[in-house]
């Protein structure tokens, strides 16, 4: 996967690599999908949901560039892969789901591997998670709308939030870099990506 999927594809920082060669992917899939873990897709987890492309995860968090010291707030556990993924390049991660199904399955999955310094909280992940408010990091696994005010009120002043964004559910999803800055928050394109829609609730 490092080797033929993220290296030729843009993904150079060695941290991020080595955090995705430490993550066993088929870890977070259900066992029948287990021989497809290796494939260059995003693959189906429950409730409808899906476990993202390994080289889309490895973009976000190399663009969003989690310091060793920093909180990272998740929007979207789905199974917790990209959760693991991150926590190995940062203090802590906070990773919100809506579906309490997906999270307390996803949280087993992570304490059963060890990666304890992932929080996975049920909610509304358009609101952010007030009580470990400000984040460094926000990383958004489904699309939005628009973008949520309370996360980017969420982000500390120097934090990084990505996020894909789709007006309505057949354009084209953007995935975005948002930036908080002295001056207020600005964002880049990334590239074009097709996440589940971020669902209010
Ligand atoms: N990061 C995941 C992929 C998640 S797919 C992984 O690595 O497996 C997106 C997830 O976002 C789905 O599980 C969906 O239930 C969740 N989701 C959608 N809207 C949400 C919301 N408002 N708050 C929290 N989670 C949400």
């Amino acid at each position: 996967m490092v080797a033929e999927q993220l290296r030729p594809h843009g993904v150079t920082d060695e941290g991020v690599l080595r955090a995705m060669a430490a993550v066993p992917r088929e870890e977070f899939l259900h066992p029948k999908m287990r021989r497809h873990a290796y494939e260059d897709r995003a693959l189906a987890i429950d409730c409808g949901q899906t476990i993202s492309q390994p080289l889309v995860v490895a973009l976000m968090i190399q663009s969003a560039a989690p310091a060793p010291d920093e909180v990272v707030l998740e929007v979207g556990t789905g199974s917790g892969y990209a959760a693991a993924v991150v926590s190995r390049l940062c203090r802590k991660v906070i990773s919100v789901e809506r579906e309490p199904a997906l999270a307390e399955h996803a949280s087993a999955t992570l304490r059963r591997l060890g990666f304890d310094n992932v929080e996975v909280a049920v909610g509304d992940g358009s609101l952010g998670w007030p009580d470990d408010a400000p984040y460094a990091v926000i990383l958004v696994a489904a699309a939005a709308r628009e973008v949520p005010q309370a996360l980017l009120d969420q982000l500390t002043e120097g934090g990084r939030m990505v996020i894909p964004v789709a007006v309505n559910s057949d354009d084209p999803q953007d995935l975005r870099l948002y930036l908080r800055g002295p001056e207020g928050v600005s964002y880049r394109s990334l590239f074009p990506v097709l996440f589940v829609p971020l669902r209010p609730g």
